[in-house]
C-alpha cells in the first residue's frame, strides 16, 4: 500500500501547477509518497542525477526545457546570440547523453522529466513505481509458495 493516501497524492500534483514550486521537488515529494528512499544530487553519480532510488537504481532528471535543448516552445533558442546559444545548448544534450549512457552501465534505469510536461510524466512515473512495486509483492509472494512446496 502507498504511504500517502490518494487526497494526498493528488495534493502533490496540484503543486506541481503552482509557480513556486520546484519541479524537483515536487518529484521528490511524489517518491518520498511511495516511501521510497531517496538521494537528491549524487554528485558521485554521471551528469548529478535529480532524485535517485538507490534500492531501485532508478535515476531520475528533471530537466528544463531551455537548458537543456527540449523540442519544445520552451525549449526554443534566443534570436540573438545565435551561434553562442547554438554551441552551449547542443553541448550540454551531448552531456546529457553521454551520463544517461554511463548510468545505463552502472544498472540504473534512467527517467528524464521535463518541465514543460511535468504533469503527464509525473502520472507516467507514478504509474511505474506502481508497477515495480506491484511486480515486488508477486515475486515475494511466489517464493512463500515455493517455501510451501519445500517443505
Ligand atoms: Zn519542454
Amino acid at each position: 500500500m502507498d504511504t500517502f493516501s490518494a487526497a494526498e497524492r493528488s495534493n502533490i500534483m496540484r503543486r506541481v501547477k503552482s509557480r513556486n514550486t520546484r519541479p524537483e521537488r515536487i518529484v521528490g515529494l511524489m517518491v518520498r509518497s511511495f516511501g521510497y528512499r531517496q538521494h537528491r544530487n549524487r554528485e558521485d553519480l554521471p551528469g548529478c542525477p535529480d532524485i535517485v532510488l538507490p534500492g531501485k537504481r532508478i535515476a531520475i532528471f528533471v530537466h528544463g526545457c531551455f537548458w537543456h535543448g527540449h523540442h519544445c516552445a520552451r525549449g526554443r533558442l534566443p534570436t540573438s546570440n545565435i551561434e553562442f546559444w547554438t554551441t552551449k545548448i547542443s553541448m550540454n544534450i551531448s552531456r546529457d547523453r553521454a551520463a544517461r549512457t554511463a548510468l545505463r552501465r552502472l544498472g540504473f534505469t534512467v527517467k528524464t522529466l521535463w518541465a514543460c510536461s511535468l504533469n503527464s510524466s509525473l502520472s507516467r512515473l507514478i504509474r511505474e513505481l506502481q508497477r515495480v512495486r506491484r511486480n515486488r509483492r508477486r515475486v515475494r509472494r511466489r517464493s512463500t509458495e515455493f517455501a510451501k512446496y519445500r517443505e
